[in-house]
């Protein structure tokens, strides 16, 4: 389920069938002379919607900006600060569990070690916030180098090398500009430095030329499978935590619950006790997309509908 694509009512029918979504994470970023600004943005977009084919699964829109301190100096490279990508994760969290969705997994494209750590940031922020969710934070490149270590030759291979021109050359093959420059930079150990682009011209760590489309096919599955197993995992992991009675923020959620079950039984009585008044009203309760909180009077206005006519309706 692409949520750019999907509508409202979309949306809120697939919240009956998953509480689970993938935000990718990408970057803006120069990868050698030979793959496009977008190459981390692809990848993570290209395995969420892999994934929603074999699965059912919400998928956010890509977040195309990272924080690229390596690059920044290298022609396109858009970098952006870690308060503004961690600020980001928190907000779209944030709003997506307000519509409902209590799984979150934040998978990056770009596994610059900065970035990846706001990222992580940002989801332990999250955790301690709110204690009805679970979340993932992963780079995708860290399960394709796992995952397809059998396959690939090249050591140390990294940015735009083996591993990320095969993959384009598989998704996007239009946009690989010739078969890239082996390259493996040579930084200082320990030491910054301030004109990064001295010590890594060709913006390349590895070897594209080692690259084919059919390894990039192969990667892409196995990265697609490794994310599978672990959406599962995440989901499984989800009740113990929603349910935990020693959260205070669950307590007072369950306290909430009970006050408008109370008033929402007398609204009900006073329904019952006036023949004219159809239930066709208590289905408007349905609509809500936050549907599933303990002791959610909204179940209720849905079975009773179910008791008095026999069907859904819509
Ligand atoms: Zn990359």
């Amino acid at each position: 389920m692409i949520i750019e694509e999907m509508t409202m009512c979309e949306f809120a029918d697939g919240l009956e069938k998953t509480r689970t979504v993938l935000i990718p994470f990408g970057a803006t970023e120069q990868h050698g002379d030979h793959l496009p600004l977008s190459t981390d943005t692809l990848h993570a977009v290209e395995v969420g919607r892999r994934l929603a084919e074999k699965r059912p699964i919400f998928i956010a829109p890509p977040i195309p900006y990272g924080v690229c301190r390596s690059t920044a100096e290298h022609p396109g490279t858009i970098s952006i600060t870690t308060s503004t990508i961690r600020a980001l994760a928190i907000d779209i969290v944030t709003s997506l569990r307000r519509q409902g969705l209590r799984n979150f997994v934040l998978i990056t494209g770009h596994a610059g070690g900065t970035h990846t750590s706001a990222l992580i940031d940002a989801g332990e922020e999250l955790l301690e916030r709110f204690e009805d969710i679970g979340i993932a934070v992963l780079t995708e490149y860290m399960l394709a180098a796992r995952e397809g270590r059998g396959l690939i030759e090249t050591e140390g291979d990294s940015h735009a090398g083996e591993i990320e021109t095969s993959r384009i050359l598989n998704s996007h093959p239009h946009l690989v500009k010739g078969e890239g420059r082996r390259e493996f930079p040579s930084f200082p150990s320990g030491i910054l430095v301030r004109n990064k682009r001295r010590f890594w011209p060709g913006g390349v760590w590895g070897d594209p030329t080692r690259a084919t489309a059919e390894k990039g096919a192969q990667l892409e599955a196995l990265v697609v499978d490794a994310l599978d197993r672990l959406v599962t995992q995440l989901e499984q992991m989800e009740y113990p935590r929603q349910f935990s009675t020693n959260s205070p923020a669950i307590r007072s959620q369950i306290l909430e619950n009970l006050v408008s079950n109370i008033q929402f039984l007398v609204t009900v009585r006073q329904v019952l006790q006036a023949p004219g008044v159809t239930l066709r009203w208590l289905c408007s309760a349905r609509q809500g997309a936050d549907r599933c909180r303990p002791g959610e009077p909204r179940h209720r206005a849905r079975l009773l509908q179910c008791q008095r006519s026999g069907s859904h309706g819509s």
